[in-house]
């Protein structure tokens, strides 16, 4: 046997399996053995060939093994750009573990689910306190179906007023979810080109501005990490055509208790949840994207909507108006508690800070990097930056080599080729979460990779050469997935 150190090669438990191997023990049968053990025709184990038979510690193993390939926020940091990937508090875990909460059936009659339905209706009006506006709803189960909840509303707020429009404008710089919804729910997507500093061009908009636009999908900050600053005018650009102005909020840690989208002009934005309120996401759980609006959306908000009558909570179907129902019951209810926990022990003073330091982060990264790394707009950046790798354009290294050199030393590396506009981008977000010490390994880590990246280009290209896996082939794994154990296609 080769010395294995401590990486263990994994193999599938198909192929450990021995006949016979159990993971407990049960004392012989007292009554007679049934010919065949049937569940009501379903599968038994004896029927799924070649199904594993393991020990308890060969499974234990077998996961924890796999645990330690994976990264998490857990390990160190995970600066993806525009996915705010910050450390989510344990407590948050241990209330949304509460049996009151974690046991509580969707199906529960009004009277005995008050405590659930009063933490949603608490976590709405903390919602609509931080972000200035007038109602929530909480059903959306990420950020994208959020913006298609938003604009299903547009488009009823429209009709209403006799005509649902046609256009949605969304700038180049946008998330690549905005254009996916506004195509799905009817629109047809117009692009516009950003200015010279990554915003909104204020000229275009007004010259493009007419009854047939139902919305401009504005990302703020945006995706570059620069706020908006002319957002007052336009929304009254956009406004005085009759059309309304929504903004993609998913990135809403940059100004949490500085700034509020309801103060801007904003008539309706989503939020994530799962980035700015701290529960887990990417593979670590699911999202919710909830959607604010000011009073002349409210009526169609989703089914049902949390009402507080009296001392009582009560769940109100009754919405002619409404767009009806999104997802299932009340969305991700278990993440309504983790943010509920997290805004509560934050409390606005400390959401304030939460924001302030993400933002000093991030600029700290910009400033001890921008000498060596390429910085494609000089605007002030808020909660992320975003570099090129213009600077090794003669090196024959690119970004996702960069990005998979950063592996190498141990961390997660940011987003890359994101936003489009910017090309070899790598959009850097720190978060708050991070120590002093953590962000100076980080861009140590960066200054050495570009060093490396000249004097010795191969070695970059060619990283990570420490992970358990190398470069994987995302293409095949992405347009032939293997999603089931047993002959390949091709022997089949
Ligand atoms: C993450 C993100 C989204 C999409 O959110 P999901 O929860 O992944 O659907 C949309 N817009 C922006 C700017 C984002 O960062």
């Amino acid at each position: 046997m080769e010395p294995r150190s401590l990486r263990h090669p994994e193999r599938l438990l198909f192929e450990v399996s021995g006949p016979g191997r159990r993971g407990f023990a049960l004392p012989p049968l007292d009554v007679p053995q049934p010919e065949r053990f049937e569940l009501d025709g379903r599968y038994t184990r004896a029927d799924i060939e070649g199904f594993p038979e393991l020990s308890e510690v060969e499974v234990v193993r077998h996961y924890t093994r796999l645990s330690r390939l994976n990264y998490a926020i857990d390990l160190g940091l995970y600066p993806l750009g525009s996915c705010s990937m910050k450390y989510n508090p344990k407590i948050n875990e241990k209330v949304a573990r509460l049996p009151g909460f974690a046991d509580a059936h969707p199906q529960l009659p009004e009277s005995a689910a008050q405590g659930c339905l009063r933490l949603m209706h608490d976590l709405e009006r903390a919602l609509c306190a931080i972000c200035g506006m007038d109602r929530f709803t909480l059903q959306p189960a990420a950020g994208a179906q959020g913006e298609l909840t938003a604009i299903m509303m547009v488009r009823a707020y429209h009709r209403e007023r006799g005509n649902p429009r046609q256009v949605v404008l969304i700038p180049d710089s946008a998330h690549g979810t905005n254009p996916a919804s506004a195509h799905i729910a009817g629109y047809r997507v117009e692009q516009m080109a950003s200015n010279e500093r990554g915003c909104v061009d204020l000229a275009a908009l007004r010259r493009r501005m007419s009854e047939d636009v139902a919305l401009l999908m504005l990302t703020n900050p945006n995706t570059l990490g620069v706020f908006e600053n002319e957002i007052q005018e336009i929304a009254k650009a956009v406004h005085a055509k009759g059309a309304l102005l929504y903004m993609d909020g998913a990135n809403l840690n940059a100004f949490v208790g500085v700034a509020r989208p309801g103060d801007m002009g904003v008539d309706l934005h989503h939020i994530n949840l799962h980035k700015t309120f701290s529960t887990p996401h990417g593979g670590g759980g699911p999202g919710a994207g909830p959607v604010g609006v000011r009073r002349p959306l409210e009526p169609f908000l989703p089914v049902p909507t949390v009402e507080k009558e009296g001392a009582a909570y009560l769940l109100k179907h009754d919405r002619p108006k409404s767009i009806g129902k999104v997802r299932s019951f009340f969305g991700n209810f278990g993440m309504f508690v983790r943010a509920y926990a997290y805004i509560s022990a934050l409390g606005p003073d400390g959401l304030r800070r939460m924001s302030e330091t993400a933002v000093l982060n991030a600029n700290y990264i910009r400033r001890r990097l921008e000498d060596l790394y390429h910085l494609p707009y000089s605007e002030p950046s808020l909660h992320e930056v975003v570099f090129s790798d213009r600077h090794l354009e003669e090196t024959g290294v690119h970004t996702l080599d960069l990005a998979k050199r950063l592996m190498d030393y141990g961390f997660h590396p940011p987003t890359i080729y994101f936003p489009l506009i910017v090309k070899g981008a790598l959009m850097i977000e720190p978060t708050e979460s991070e120590s002093r010490e953590e962000l100076d390994a980080f861009i140590d880590a960066m200054r050495r990779i570009s060093d490396e990246a000249r004097r010795d280009p191969a070695l970059v290209r060619t990283a990570p050469h420490t992970t358990p896996v190398r470069r994987l082939d995302e293409v095949g794994a992405a347009r032939h997935p293997v999603l089931r154990w047993g002959p390949s296609r091709d022997e089949r």
